[in-house]
């Protein structure tokens, strides 16, 4: 299947499982596709595949403003309904999106993503070995978890430069909202970078979490209205709407989570009442450098260096974002394609 302003589209139900599955390569101009495999409950085929699509587009910008040499793509797994698939259900699914990953030549690699691990990768590269992510006893790069946390808090630094004049976090009120694989990583930094953490989550079973951490306790739902100077969203996507970007008092938004924003209008509203929002795409890229170390063969110390240098990248985006008087989204935007354009006139002969 071919879809407009995408490479390719690949779209099949699984041999063995019955599945619907689907990897959208949506650029290679830069490199291979690499993007994770998300296994979720699709409410119908056709939104799985606008997801892949969606997700697709997201991982070429990622890339291409990380400065990595790797294209744009993402794939999708139709769970069945009910509670996620586990034993031979669930390999034959895996087994069916190694068949469909092998059948693309290269053109796109398979990392973890969400509903996926690096157990599930094991299994897919039984199938190709176009996938990254497995976990250091088979050669990969493992959690990328902390990589990505030291990527925010890089992010972090670069916007509280912009704002205070200063990238020391003493005394910062940062308030991490979720607190899993990253947001636990995250607060961990940032309490020994001297912040002062506050920390939500919907499971009450991270609250001893918070205890250790020293962290003050924010009911979950109250992040947007919590007196602090930074939010960081560690939890799932849509957290400001126009609303919340209205009530919020932080006046830093950087976090892990991709898509915090329900719409790009919001950026706008946000950056109108002086809230610097640190684009998802460039603060959470940590993760996706760490499997970039794996399928490159990159030492694990070169993606701490790559992580670290979050703080340059990200310090870019803001000073054109000043300069041209636009919102920090659009200006990361702008660089990450001015970056795609010209590698296209490069790879045409221009
Ligand atoms: P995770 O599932 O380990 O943690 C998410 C945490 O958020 C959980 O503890 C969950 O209980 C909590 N949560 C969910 N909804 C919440 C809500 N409404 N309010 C407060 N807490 C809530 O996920 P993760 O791997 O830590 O990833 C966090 C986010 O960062 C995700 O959006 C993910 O896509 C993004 N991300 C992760 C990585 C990575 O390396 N893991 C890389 C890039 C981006």
């Amino acid at each position: 299947m071919s879809a407009a302003g995408f490479e390719r589209v690949a779209v099949e139900r699984g041999e063995r499982s019955g599945r619907l599955m689907a990897v959208a390569v949506h650029s290679t101009v830069l490199g291979p596709a690499l993007g994770g495999a998300r296994l979720w409950d699709y409410a119908g085929d056709g939104e799985a595949v606008a997801d892949v699509k969606r997700l697709a587009r997201a991982m070429t910008l990622k890339a291409a403003a990380a400065g990595l040499d790797l294209g744009g793509g993402k794939g999708v797994i139709a769970a069945p309904p009910g509670p996620a698939p586990t034993g031979t259900v669930r390999r034959s699914m895996l087994l069916d999106f190694g068949d469909l990953i092998e059948s693309l030549d290269g053109s796109y690699v398979t990392a973890e993503d969400v509903g996926t691990g690096a157990a599930d990768m094991a299994v897919i590269a039984e199938r190709t070995g176009h996938v990254v992510g497995l976990e250091s006893a088979y050669g990969g790069s493992g959690d990328p978890s902390p990589i990505t946390a030291l990527g925010v808090l890089a992010a972090i630094r670069a916007c509280a430069t912009e704002l205070r004049g200063t990238r020391e976090l003493d005394g910062l009120r940062v308030c991490v909202v979720g607190l899993g694989h990253v947001g636990t990583h995250l607060a961990g930094l940032l309490a020994d970078a001297g912040a002062k953490l506050l920390v939500t989550d919907i499971d009450p079973a991270r609250r001893p979490t918070a205890e250790r951490l020293g962290a003050a306790w924010v009911e979950p739902g109250h992040e947007i209205a919590c007196e602090c100077d930074v939010l960081a969203p560690c939890a799932l996507g849509g957290l400001i709407g126009p609303d919340e970007a209205r009530a919020l008092r932080a006046s830093i938004v950087c976090g892990a989570a991709n898509n915090v924003l329900t719409d790009d209008c919001v950026a706008e509203l946000l950056d109108r009442r002086d809230v610097l929002y640190a684009p998802d795409f460039i603060a959470n890229s940590g993760g996706l450098i760490s499997v970039y170390g794996e399928l490159r063969g990159l030492p694990p110390e070169r993606a701490t260096e790559m992580a670290r240098a979050i703080e340059g990248a990200m310090t870019g985006v803001l000073g054109l974002a000043r300069e041209r008087d636009v919102p920090p989204l659009q200006a990361a935007r702008r660089l990450a394609l001015d970056r795609l354009e010209s590698e296209a006139l490069v790879a045409a002969g221009a």
